[in-house]
């Protein structure tokens, strides 16, 4: 994880670099807002850091310059100007999060977590998926195939969005059962054929290529296949 920390006040600086490092983030550390712009366009960060009030650059432009070339970095503010007139516009030209000084490390590092661990789940949701010309998105829980809209039951939905997660990956059963079904079967329950059958049944059955293959003795790939 690298972090981008922007801040002009020594003390401050290095007891977040510092802080930062003992949990093993890797951290850059500008002293103003001209090399805090030259280093968050140059590099890749997992977050940035902002002090507001900076020499050369304020975090508030330097804020505004970063999201116009990269929309989705999490920024967080650190100000110690705790007006709400600050906060909001911090806000409005993109932060993620602000955190007002003085401030405990414990707080500041949670907050680290948390917004990386946002963009990371941001990054593992894809809104679309899509094999051949099928097609599921999972904001508006829809399935198409050709263009057509395709009625699935939710059982159905939540099996084909488990096989489009896992595109060209051999299934099991077992693996089946464990992410589409909480609950768990008795032995030689045949459910999961039953299921994968009726899907096929919706998604493939008048279509060409098939996507769902049975791999004798092993389980279920979705694949598209010449
Ligand atoms: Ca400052």
């Amino acid at each position: 994880m690298k972090v981008l920390l922007v801040e002009d006040e020594p003390n401050v600086g290095s007891f977040i670099k510092q802080g930062l490092e003992e949990q093993s983030y890797l951290v850059d550390y500008a002293f103003d807002g001209m090399i805090g712009k030259q280093l968050a366009l140059q590099n890749q960060y997992d977050l940035i850091i902002l002090d507001i009030i900076l020499p050369q650059i304020n975090g508030i432009e330097l804020c505004k310059i970063i999201r116009e070339n990269n929309a989705s970095i999490p920024i967080m503010m650190l100000t110690a100007l705790s007006s709400t007139d600050d906060i909001v516009t911090g806000l409005d030209v993109g932060a993620d999060d602000y955190l007002t000084k003085p401030f405990k490390f414990k707080e500041l590092l949670a907050r680290t977590r948390a917004l990386v661990r946002r963009q990371s789940n941001n990054q593992h949701n894809a809104v679309i998926y899509t094999i051949a010309d099928l097609e599921l998105n999972t904001v508006s829980k829809t399935v198409k195939r050709s263009g057509q809209l395709i009625r699935l039951t939710s059982r159905e939905y939540f099996l084909l969005h488990f096989f489009m997660r896992n595109k060209g990956v051999l299934l099991s059963r077992a693996e089946i059962a464990e992410n589409v079904w909480e609950d768990v079967f008795e032995a030689g329950s045949n459910i999961i054929d039953v299921y994968v059958n009726y899907l096929r049944n919706k998604i493939d059955k008048n279509h060409s290529p098939k996507l769902i293959h049975t791999v004798v003795g092993m389980g279920y790939i979705l694949r598209e296949e010449v």
